[in-house]
């Protein structure tokens, strides 16, 4: 585990899930008030008491658990959290509550999609509906001195939502991942292409300087379009393709950010699910 100071009182968790460093990162927003913003999976959820304790924040000053969707390296860990967080509500997508309350069908979908990657983030702990927050777009949470903003950024998912708070923006898989200059779509099934597009043109919209990715950390505000551009890019890509194998060779071609991604990805056994499953997930929602 490890902590970096992103913005002022803004830290960047990785949760090093399934043991591998810079996968996944929570981010926890002290203003007096605290926001954990996305929780990892259950599998880490271990890691937050010794982050707490580390930045001298009282579990019980927690007062949101922010999740940008339900799937399980997002929202997996929010069940563990109420618990260690006696205070704290959950901040969730109207579509994505049902999924915190009673897991059960979100457990048995990740499952038959992810197999055994399900079981590296594990089963979610269901939460009552008394510790749910459901959001509405454009809705406003005070935290401290700041607010966190809403916004529903449907496309990666139905339920994605994407927060703001003091000029950075926490957009979860909805503008793709991110890592040194590097931006690649993520679109798992059920992926729809022009929710995607329109909720990157309401990102792009904002008033953010920053963007804090799950995967994999701190980006500047062009990449929003830089994420259009490349989902308009491989659109046209992807039709001119017969099959997952012949997108991802050609975009191994052409796509020199794909290329980097798959460099470092190849080996992690995260790598099907951010490549083989993502091109899938892309190509049936453009009609391949
Ligand atoms: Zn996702």
């Amino acid at each position: 585990m490890r902590i970096s100071e992103v913005a002022d009182g803004v830290y960047a968790v990785d949760t090093e899930i399934g043991g591998e460093k810079g996968i996944v990162f929570s981010y926890i927003v002290d203003r007096g008030d605290v926001a954990v913003v996305e929780t990892g999976a259950e599998k880490t959820s271990g890691v937050f008491p010794e982050v707490f304790e580390e930045l001298g924040i009282k579990p019980e000053k927690v007062k949101f658990i922010a999740v940008t969707h339900v799937h399980l390296d997002h929202g997996g860990a929010a069940g563990s959290l109420v618990r260690i967080c006696e205070k704290a509500k959950v901040i969730v997508h109207p579509r994505g509550a049902e999924h915190l309350i009673n897991p059960e069908r979100l457990w048995r979908a990740s499952k038959r999609v992810l197999n055994e990657i399900a079981e590296i983030y594990g089963k979610p702990l269901p939460i009552e509906d008394s510790r749910i927050v459901v959001s509405e777009d454009n809705s406003e949470f005070t935290l401290g001195n700041s607010k966190i903003k809403v916004v529903h950024t449907p496309g990666h998912a139905p339920h994605h939502q994407s927060f703001v708070l003091d000029k950075i923006l926490f957009p979860g898989d909805s503008a793709g991942v991110y890592k040194d200059g590097h931006v690649i779509p993520t679109t798992p099934p059920v992926f729809n292409f022009e929710k995607a597009v329109e909720s990157i043109r309401k990102m792009r919209r904002l008033n953010v300087e920053r963007i804090a990715y799950t995967h994999f950390g701190i980006g500047e505000k062009e990449m929003l379009d830089r994420i259009e551009e490349k989902l308009f890019e491989w659109k046209d890509l992807a039709l001119s393709c017969e099959s997952v194998e012949g997108m991802h060779e050609k975009l191994l071609e052409v796509d020199e950010d794909y290329r980097f991604f798959w460099e470092w990805l190849k080996k992690s056994k995260f790598a099907e699910s951010y490549f083989h499953l993502a091109l899938r997930g892309f190509m049936e929602a453009v009609g391949r």
